[in-house]
């Protein structure tokens, strides 16, 4: 007899087969409207974006009366495992559903999950986090935006900066001080419309010439007070479990989406005996291959110790450096492996599969500063997991 999740599989694996459009097959979801190509401004990517809104598989995992899809983690891995298997994917992705849904889950008013979270699952709404100041990275408490109670509203003054995706956001969730007495304790978390007049948000190009973050200002900004997440000056403990989901996807993010295998096939050959002609190169993949495939066993068992309600065996800041370094290795390796091919460096019109991975190359020296860079992840390993002192 057919299992339940069996019988989840074969009826997931025939609506992909039913509804995906071929024409995306093989393409990723995009983000950054900055790095859309023309599939991702199709009629056919738009058409995927609604059938998977409607079906709830943009954020899968959450409450359908919240938008999402009331899968549980199980029939989360079949879903994206049967997206994989047909080249499809995700295309509802963003900050808001990556960070933001889930904290409001957890800490949200129901007028606050009712009002936000049914856009966010369904891609119709962009969000960016105001979390980083000029001085307050990764000393993030020591933030300084100023936040004043003016009765039903707030007023907001400051600044923040590499706020990603906030040219094109339409809402931030945004830490701000309402209390300079106490460092943690002064700190209030707020959602903030980004067409407020008093925001303005100015773009800063990468080296890979793109422009993905920006600093933003905020001049008496008024925000109402229904607008607040959780307790006033209690916004750091929403914080630190908004920065938990963050950690958690950006190392899901880090699981493998190019195939370095193929790549090392086509590019360096075989030798006489059928194998990578490059002994070293041939050692070095293997051995990333097999780091990967522990990483990505090891996502696998956080998930499901999630949703038992256990602590994971790893920490997500262990999971979160140890991710960041397999994804920049394997761009290392594609670059190494690319060889003379991998001189492009910033985008064109025309842009080659080798030009887009040099440009992946480039922003993966990010993977270990955004998020909480890799020295303040082993700090916190320090100190939660391993209890030493501070
Ligand atoms: C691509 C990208 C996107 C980003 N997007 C956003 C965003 O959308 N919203 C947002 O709010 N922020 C964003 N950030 C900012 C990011 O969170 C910060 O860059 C990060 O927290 C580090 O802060 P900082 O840059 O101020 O570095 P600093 O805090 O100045 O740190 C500089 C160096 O010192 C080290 N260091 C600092 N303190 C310690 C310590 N106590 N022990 C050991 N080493 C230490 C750090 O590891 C780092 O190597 C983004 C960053 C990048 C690169």
């Amino acid at each position: 007899m057919e299992s339940d999740l069996e019988g989840f599989r074969n009826e997931t694996r025939l609506w992909i087969s039913e509804n995906f459009p071929s024409s995306l097959a093989g393409l990723t979801a995009s983000y950054n409207p900055a790095e859309a190509t023309e599939r991702h401004r199709s009629h056919d990517y738009q058409q995927w974006v609604s059938l998977m809104a409607a079906k709830g598989w943009g954020a899968p995992a959450w409450p359908t009366a919240y938008g999402g899809g009331g899968l549980n983690s199980d029939q989360v891995e079949i879903l994206q495992q049967e997206l994989a298997r047909a080249g499809a994917f995700n295309p509802i992705v963003g900050l808001g559903n990556m960070m933001l849904g889930p904290t409001l889950l957890e800490f949200g008013t129901e007028e606050q999950k009712l009002r936000h979270l049914p856009p966010m699952a369904r891609g119709e709404i962009r969000w960016c986090q105001g979390f980083s100041e000029p001085g307050s990275g990764s000393d993030l408490a020591s933030l300084q935006t100023r936040c004043e109670d003016h009765g039903d509203h707030w007023l907001v003054n400051g600044q923040k900066i590499w706020t990603s995706f906030a040219n094109i956001s339409d809402w931030c969730f945004c830490l701000v001080r309402t209390n300079t007495s106490s460092k943690q304790g002064g700190i209030s978390f707020l959602l903030i419309d980004m067409r407020t007049p008093g925001v303005e948000a100015r773009p800063i190009e990468l080296i890979n010439g793109v422009t993905h973050f920006c600093e933003v200002f905020l001049e008496d900004v008024k925000v109402p007070k229904s607008e607040t997440v959780g307790e006033v000056n209690g916004g750091w403990t929403v914080a630190k479990r908004l920065m938990q989901h963050e950690r958690n996807g950006l190392s899901e993010s880090r699981r493998a989406t190019l195939d370095l295998l193929p790549l090392a096939l086509e590019q360096v050959g075989l030798d006489e005996q059928g194998r990578l002609a490059d002994p070293d190169l041939r050692f070095r993949l293997v051995d990333h291959l097999v780091t990967g495939t522990a990483f990505e066993a090891a996502m696998r068992a956080q998930l499901e110790a999630k949703e038992r309600g256990l602590p994971g065996a790893i920490s997500n800041s262990s999971l979160k450096n140890i991710g960041a370094r397999v994804a920049q290795e394997r761009y290392d390796l594609a670059v190494e492996i690319l060889g003379s091919h991998a001189l492009g460096w910033l985008p064109s019109n025309n842009d080659s599969e080798e030009q887009e991975i040099v440009s992946e190359w480039l922003y993966s020296r990010a993977f270990s500063i955004y998020g909480g860079s890799h020295e303040i992840q082993n700090n916190i390993t320090a100190k939660q997991v391993l209890q030493l002192p501070s």
